[in-house]
């Protein structure tokens, strides 16, 4: 949609830069600046209502702070100054100082000096010791043109994304049990749903668009909700069943539920008759676990409720059309893609799966963490989940790579790896050891000042490409304002250009047909003009001549079309195993998350002042129960085994469990992520970032 309103006002449509809900916004713009952003009340995904980031959260486009030029570091040039070719020495008076840290350079000697050190690297410590990361923050042109650089033209295995540190447990947990690891029906699925569980996600804070459906069905009473969480959030008012689980309960909890559901003989068996193997093994399995009866909760201290509430919820999915929506407190845990598992196995059971209204719904965190995943900017998969010709490193094992020397050069994309990752003392020391650092981003965040190479690029409000939101939607974003900088997959194009010269791109266009090509099964019928005139609306993939609003109808992604079962058994551990013992222990049980006014590292929203003057550092929340315990302090600080945290400010709240403790970590200065360590997935290594056990030190 674009109009014009006068002779220097038009309205443009595009999707918003921040969560996988993936709204679509209309900007109104006068002179080449946004003025406003709003949603159409018919809008498809907004409904009409965008959260505060959507239709506030512009301002940073504009920011004084932005990188709007090449910048390399000065140390780095005199380093590496001996060795540069003779054309390039002959170019280093162009380069114009920027601070004591940074010269300016033009874009041309930018991109050859990074072609000339990425090759030069590359051969004195071979093709492995590249390695990149990137790409869920920007659109999929960009993230497929960086993987395609990482095995093209560098010939590395080694690319990944900010998945790791997410949704990479759903994509596992999925496809090993329905083959397809993405959100199974649209979100408005919600109203023609019955019941809905929801487990490991502040939908509100977090996926807040999503949550509006939830509360309208639930004030309607066409829903009821089930919540569980480690804490008390928002959604928990709307909700039927609402119960604070343990830290590290969600794979018991989620076994309980296929325990009842056997137990009472709930499960649809034609259904699993016809889509499913493996149902006769589960259930012994499960029948035979030890930790299957939700009665273990009556041993609990404060968790004996649960007992009953998990019965009660088995029965109500069990027996009604549900849908299940999970996040980050599912997956950023030990068992997370075992978890997800768990999840599916309960859909599997009760033919909750492959209809409207019922089905399975990871919410996605960066707006187009799908759609890099889709294009293959993962260490295991090629595009559209092809297998790769050789697997890369995955990032806690590119971290090691550096300690060892084996990485030696890093490509980062729009991800702040020095923020947003875990064991950061790890992470800075194994960045020391590394020659190269080339950064794109649009602010200085931390990776960018540790980098030798920055480029400024393009935001997504200034660029055309395709974004890929949480229920697989495909989005064509369109400039809503126009600025010279590059957009991320041209800066990737032209330092390709001056190393091998396959990319020949001129378009986005282009890039988009190559993905096309690449990933068929996927996006072969999406192409620029059909997803221009369904803008509004967009399209789920995959797309071919029409898009698929809901997945698996009559089979599975799975290699024969057959669901599959694959039990795990929950492993007995910490608060779980405490609370068992009755062991009383001065340490406390940390979980984070987010808050509705920023993004993971703040990137874009602590540069726009609305949103940052609400946020502006993040505070400990400690239970209200244990408020005795901290009289004698005024900050205190949180320690790991892997670190500390800086001086935090706290607030007693009453959504809390005794002993358990929440923190939101977008502010860099908190120094959050430096507590957590390399506890991580045991099959796809995403951090354990919603549990730790940590030390309080008071500070007077
Ligand atoms: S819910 Fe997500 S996509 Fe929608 S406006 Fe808010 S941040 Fe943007």
């Amino acid at each position: 949609m674009n109009s014009s309103c006068n002779n220097n006002t038009i309205e443009k449509g595009s999707v918003c830069t921040y969560c996988g809900v993936g709204c679509d916004i209309t900007a109104i713009i006068t002179d080449n600046k946004i003025d406003k952003i709003y949603a159409q009340a018919d809008g498809y995904v907004s409904r009409g209502k965008l959260c505060i980031k959507g239709s506030r959260g512009y301002d940073f486009v504009d920011s004084d702070l932005r990188v709007r030029n090449v910048r390399i570091k000065k140390s780095f040039i005199e380093k590496n100054l001996n060795d540069m070719p003779q054309e390039l020495k002959a170019r280093k008076n162009t380069l114009v100082d920027f601070d004591d840290t940074w010269y300016e350079a033009n874009y041309e000697f930018a991109t050859s000096l990074s072609a000339w050190k990425l090759s030069q690297i590359k051969e004195k410590y071979g093709r492995h010791s590249f390695s990149a990361m990137g790409g869920a923050r920007t659109s999929c042109e960009s993230a497929y043109s960086l993987q395609k650089f990482a095995r093209v033209a560098m010939d590395s295995p080694n690319i990944d994304n900010c998945a790791r540190v997410c949704h990479s447990p759903s994509l596992s947990g999925m496809r090993q049990t329905i083959g397809e690891g993405a959100a199974t029906n649209p979100y408005d699925d919600i109203f023609k749903s019955e019941f809905l569980l929801v487990m490991g996600s502040n939908t509100t804070e977090a996926h807040p668009i999503v949550a509006n459906r939830m509360i309208e069905a639930a004030r309607a009473k066409t829903v009821e909700i089930a919540v569980l969480d480690v804490r008390k959030i928002q959604l928990g008012k709307y909700a039927t069943y609402e119960e604070i689980i343990p830290f590290e309960a969600n794979l018991l909890i989620l076994n309980m539920l296929a325990y009842v559901i056997i137990k009472e003989e709930l499960y649809d068996a034609s259904f699993m008759q016809k889509r499913t193997v493996g149902f006769e093994d589960f259930k012994e399995s499960i029948l035979n676990d030890k930790y299957a009866n939700p009665d273990f909760f009556k041993q609990l201290k404060g968790y004996e409720s649960l007992a009953t509430t998990i019965p009660e919820i088995a029965r109500k999915y069990a027996t009604s059309k549900s849908m299940i929506f999970w996040g980050l407190g599912i997956t950023e845990h030990l068992d997370g893609s075992k978890a997800v598992m768990a999840i599916t196995h309960l859909a599997l059971m009760t033919g909750n799966i492959g209809k409207e209204g019922a089905g399975l719904m990871p919410l996605r965190g960066q707006n187009n963490v799908q759609g890099a995943c889709d294009v293959g900017c993962l260490p295991y998969y090629a595009p559209d989940y092809q297998a790769p010709k050789e697997v890369g490193l995955m990032t806690p094992d590119a971290v090691d790579a550096m300690l060892e020397d084996k990485v030696k050069s890093l490509y980062v994309m729009g991800e702040d790896f020095t923020h947003i990752h875990p064991n950061q003392k790890k992470a800075h020391k194994a960045l020391e050891k590394l020659e190269l650092i080339i950064v794109q981003d649009l602010f200085m965040n931390d990776i960018a000042t540790k980098a030798d190479i920055v480029f400024g690029v393009k935001s997504a409000y200034e660029k055309t490409g395709v974004y890929v939101n949480a229920m697989r939607r495909l989005h064509l974003s369109q400039p809503l304002v126009q600025n010279d900088l590059p957009d991320d997959w041209e800066v990737l194009r032209d330092i390709e250009n001056k190393i091998n010269g396959e990319f020949l791109y001129q378009t986005s266009e282009d890039v988009w047909n190559d993905i096309r090509e690449d990933a068929p099964y996927r996006f072969s019928g999406a192409s620029y003009l059909k997803l221009t005139k369904n803008r509004a609306r967009g399209l789920q993939w995959p797309v071919g001549r029409t898009d698929t609003p809901t997945l698996h109808l009559e089979e599975f992604r799975t290699k024969d079309g057959i669901g599959r079962f694959k039990y795990h058994q929950y492993k007995l551990r910490e608060q779980v195993e405490k609370l068992l013992n009755n062991k009383q222990t001065n340490t406390f049980y940390l979980t984070t998350g987010r808050t509705l006014v920023h993004y993971n590292n703040a990137a874009q929203t602590m540069h726009t002042d609305t949103l940052y003057s609400k946020h502006e550092e993040d505070i400990l929340q400690i239970s209200k129960e244990d408020t005795h315990l901290f009289e004698d302090c005024t900050k205190v600080i949180l320690k790991s085994p892997y670190g500390q945290t800086a001086e935090l400010n706290f607030k007693f709240v009453k959504g809390l469990k005794k002993g358990t403790l929440f923190n939101t970590f977008h502010h860099e200065k908190s120094k959050i992520n430096y507590i957590f360590g390399d506890e991580h997935d045991d099959i796809i290594k995403t951090a354990r970032f919603k549990s730790v056990e940590v030390e309080i030190i008071k500070v007077k």
